[in-house]
């Protein structure tokens, strides 16, 4: 049986009482908590199909979190959405040790986004001669792929043969949007542009080269979305009051975390980065798809004297406060909450989202140290003994 479609406007509320009936007859199923949303429906066109409702999710505050970042200034709330008992306290107990010893340095070090067409060429001497022919042609390229969008900009390639098949990644800046659909139209253009002006015996749009969605070894190494990265000096004298461990314990246990996670084979190493990145993302409207190379986070720490330096650094963080789903309305309060939403907000968005998980890494680590990872999960969270 076919899902019901309203033709003349398939994001009225009576479309989606049509779809109610039908999951009713057809699962005996109430949606009545999808359904009864105060939210105009209609606003959703452009970001869903078949609209049964909206999903609510609780949305938590951590904070105030100091951050030094070149974006991003001054103590913030953080919003964040998650069914995870203990989390925000967690990165609300974390971001008052990274306030009290002073805040959270953070800054943007890359931003570009790509996407990676392949070509078949006749054979691996024409797929060189190909690609020697986009080095000279690069700027032509370029004109043809910035034509579709005013805040696209192909900035750089970069070529990869593999026989008579050439994989061809572009690499975009896209202003304050995440960008992938702005550039799959300007790489889309450009493929056109070199299909028309190279013999190719044939080409595609995307050769899972970007890679969009995936973790990667590529984009762990030159960055996708932003690449971000964050320091604490925290003070001894803080780890001890609010976290009763030490520099050094939370030192040596990171050291074995780190070996630990390498003989598991994790990309990166931290404690949950994911976990604050999953919930950032979800209360502020981006793609909670990106999670896949958004949570990729080295961890480093050192011990100087009683205090313990920690930096972070995150390649991919694929994120925007243009475009998507950032405009939906909590999904707007929430940016609006961090004061990131719309134009010029991007690289703050950013830094915020890496000053947040450096709260919820320290918070873990010493919480795993101190020996209170068990008991304020059974504090705070659903699984607290009855
Ligand atoms: P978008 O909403 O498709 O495009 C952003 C739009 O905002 C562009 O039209 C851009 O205009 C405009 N804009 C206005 N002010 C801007 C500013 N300050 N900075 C940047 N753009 C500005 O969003 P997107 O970020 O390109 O794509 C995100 C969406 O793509 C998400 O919903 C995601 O799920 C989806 N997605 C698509 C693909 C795909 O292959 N198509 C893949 C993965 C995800 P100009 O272009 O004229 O500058």
């Amino acid at each position: 049986m076919k899902i019901p479609k309203n033709r003349k406007n398939d994001y009225s509320r009576e479309a989606i009482n049509i779809r109610k009936e039908f999951l009713s007859e057809h699962c005996g199923c109430n949606i009545e908590q999808l359904v009864n949303s105060k939210i105009d429906p209609e606003i959703t066109r452009g970001n869903i199909e078949s609209i049964i409702g909206f999903a609510q999710v609780p949305v938590g505050l951590s904070g105030p979190l100091q951050i030094n970042g070149e974006h991003a200034s001054g103590n913030y709330y953080v919003p964040l959405a998650t069914t995870e008992g203990a989390l925000i306290s967690s990165y609300t107990r974390g971001a008052a040790a990274i306030s009290l010893s002073g805040g959270v340095n953070v800054a943007v070090t890359r931003d570009q986004i790509q996407r990676a067409p392949y070509f078949v060429l006749e054979d691996l001497f024409k797929a060189r001669e190909f690609a020697s022919w986009i080095d000279r042609n690069f700027s032509r390229i370029k004109e043809a792929a910035e034509k579709t969008t005013s805040h696209g900009k192909l900035k750089d390639y970069s070529i990869y043969t593999q026989g008579r098949i050439v994989y061809l990644r572009l690499v975009f800046t896209t202003g304050d949007a995440m960008g992938m659909n702005m550039i799959t139209k300007a790489s889309r253009e450009a493929c056109r542009f070199i299909a028309r002006n190279f013999p190719v015996v044939e080409y595609a749009i995307e050769s899972n080269m970007a890679v969009d969605k995936k973790p990667s070894q590529i984009n762990t190494i030159l960055g996708r979305g932003k690449s971000v990265t964050a320091e604490v000096m925290f003070s001894g004298r803080v780890i001890k009051r609010l976290m009763r461990t030490t520099a050094r314990e939370i030192d040596n246990a990171y050291r074995r975390q780190v070996t630990g996670a390498q003989l598991a084979g994790v990309m990166g190493s931290n404690g949950h980065v994911a976990n604050g990145v999953a919930a950032l993302f979800l209360a502020c409207g981006q793609d909670m798809a990106n999670l896949s190379e958004s949570c990729v986070g080295y961890i480093y720490t050192e011990t100087i004297g009683e205090d313990l330096y920690v930096s972070l650094q995150m390649p991919s963080l694929v994120s925007g406060t243009v475009g998507g789903g950032v405009s939906l309305p909590t999904q707007r309060e929430c940016l609006e909450i961090i004061g990131c939403y719309g134009k010029g907000k991007a690289k703050k968005f950013a830094e915020i989202a890496a000053a947040t998980i450096m709260a919820g890494e320290i918070s873990l680590a010493a919480s795993i140290v101190a020996g209170d990872f068990v008991t304020a999960h059974e504090k705070y969270g659903r699984n607290r003994p009855k």
